[in-house]
């Protein structure tokens, strides 16, 4: 049966998608897996944001563990690279591979993610990384632009709608 893992990086990038597959009935759920998301105190209000979401829609929300020193120690040496920079490569690829693995070992035929909906990312970037997580699982991770066709506007407008939480970075801190 198709079933389709949402990766989710916050509420505001990903309301708009969750809210067109909710619409469509797909079946589907959204996971938060995030360990680059600094301070805790930040990573739980987005957390809280992204559930509030998921349960105004019914839609199952697959929470990870909160795992910051995996995502250090995949980014160091990195620390000085601009957003959209290698940082950022190993930063999808953690991610990713960990969405394509839960995928695998719960039932989920297929993976994409709103990682690259923010006209702040390279959705090229976030694309590689996903296809490699592909490649390395055997889950087929889908390169859906949701930015394109007015995505971007309609997840703005629901955010305001639902009066979201909305960050004023990405999630990680880096040495300056
Ligand atoms: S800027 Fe965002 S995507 Fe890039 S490393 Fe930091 S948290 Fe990850």
């Amino acid at each position: 049966m198709d079933k389709l893992l949402l990766m989710s990086c916050c509420a505001p990038c990903s309301v708009g998608v969750i809210t067109d597959l909710a619409n469509q009935k797909v079946n589907f759920a959204v996971m938060f897996f995030n360990p680059n998301i600094q301070p805790k105190e930040e990573y739980e209000r987005r957390l809280a944001e992204n559930k509030r979401v998921c349960k105004a829609l019914n839609v199952p929300f697959v929470e990870g563990d909160y795992l910051p020193e995996i995502w250090q120690k995949a980014t160091r040496g990195l620390e000085n690279e601009p957003e959209r920079g290698k940082r950022c490569d190993q930063c999808f690829y953690l991610r990713l591979k960990a969405g394509a693995e839960y995928a695998k070992a719960h039932g989920f035929t297929r993976m994409t993610s709103v990682f690259g909906i923010s006209r702040f990312k390279d959705f090229d970037q976030v694309c590689r990384a996903g296809k490699k997580a592909e490649q390395e699982t055997g889950i087929p991770y889908e390169t859906t632009n949701w930015r394109k066709n007015g995505g971007l506007e309609h997840a703005e407008r629901l955010a305001k709608e639902y009066n979201l939480y909305r960050q004023t970075y990405c999630g990680c801190k880096p040495k300056k």
